[in-house]
C-alpha cells in the first residue's frame, strides 16, 4: 500500500507537470490536503511530509482534528456548506473559508471574527454547473455579492472556490474551469486566488488558473463515509 508521504510525491509531481504544461511557475500553485473522514494521525503523517494547509468540511469533526493536532502549527480552511448557527466557530477557528456563497454568512463571518486574529480569507463558491449544483450563488448573483463582500472589515476576499460536476471528459473540464476564471477576471477587484480541481481534475484546474488545488482521495486514499466520528 501507498503512504500518504508516497502520495504527497505523485500529487505533487502532478501539480508540477500541470503547471509546466501551463507554462505557470510551479509555486503558483498550492496544495490544499483535503481531510474530511479522515483521522487526526492521517493528518499528522501529512504534515510530517510537509504539508501544512487542510481542508474539512464537517465542523464538529474538524474541531475534534484541531484540538488533537494543536501542537502543531497547521492552516485550516473552511471548504463545507455552511449553516448561519455555525458562523461564529469557523470564524474563530479557520484562516480560509472557501464555500462563502451568500451575504447573510459573510456578515456574519466579519461580525464574528476575533479581533486579534488577522481578516479571514474568503472565496466565494460560485456555481458553473447550473442546476446540476445546489451550492454556490449564480454568475448572475455574484458581482453584487462580491463588492459587498470585499467591503466587509474583518475578512479579505480572495477570490473564488468553484466544483463543477464531475466529469472524465479533458474538454468539459477545462470549459468548466475556464468559465470560473473569467468570471473572476470579470470582478473589478483585486482577488488572486482561484480554489479549483480535485483529485480526478487538478490538471485542467491548473490549466485554468488554479491557485489552489483541494486534494483528498489521491493523498488520503478514498473515504468511508461510515465512520460515525462525524
Ligand atoms: C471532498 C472535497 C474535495 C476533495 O475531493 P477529492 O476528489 O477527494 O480530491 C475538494 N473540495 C471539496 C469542497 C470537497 O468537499
Amino acid at each position: 500500500m501507498s503512504t500518504i508521504a508516497d502520495n504527497i510525491q505523485l500529487v505533487s509531481s502532478r501539480i508540477r507537470n500541470a503547471t509546466q504544461a501551463a507554462g505557470r511557475d510551479e509555486n503558483s500553485v498550492q496544495l490544499l490536503a483535503v481531510s474530511k473522514t479522515k483521522p487526526a494521525e492521517a493528518l499528522r503523517e501529512a504534515y510530517a511530509a510537509g504539508l501544512r494547509d487542510f481542508g474539512e468540511n464537517y465542523l464538529q469533526e474538524a474541531l475534534g482534528k484541531q484540538l488533537e493536532l494543536a501542537d502543531l502549527p497547521l492552516i485550516w480552511h473552511f471548504i463545507g456548506p455552511i449553516q448561519s448557527n455555525k458562523t461564529r466557530s469557523i470564524a474563530e477557528h479557520f484562516a480560509w473559508v472557501h464555500s462563502v456563497d451568500r451575504l447573510k454568512i459573510a456578515q456574519r463571518l466579519s461580525e464574528q471574527r476575533p479581533a486579534d486574529l488577522p481578516p479571514l480569507n474568503i472565496c466565494i463558491q460560485v456555481n458553473v454547473s447550473g442546476e446540476a449544483s445546489k451550492s454556490g450563488c449564480t454568475p448572475q448573483d455574484l458581482p453584487a455579492l462580491a463588492q459587498a463582500i470585499s467591503a466587509l472589515p474583518r475578512l479579505k476576499l480572495r477570490g473564488l472556490m468553484a466544483i463543477p460536476e464531475p466529469t472524465e471528459d479533458r474538454a468539459e473540464q477545462d470549459a468548466a474551469f475556464a468559465a470560473v476564471q473569467k468570471l473572476q477576471a470579470s470582478l473589478d477587484l483585486p482577488l488572486d486566488t482561484l480554489s479549483m480541481g480535485m483529485s480526478h481534475d487538478l490538471e485542467s484546474a491548473i490549466a485554468q488558473g488554479a491557485t489552489w488545488v483541494r486534494i483528498g482521495t489521491a493523498l488520503f486514499g478514498a473515504r468511508d463515509y461510515s465512520n460515525p466520528s462525524r
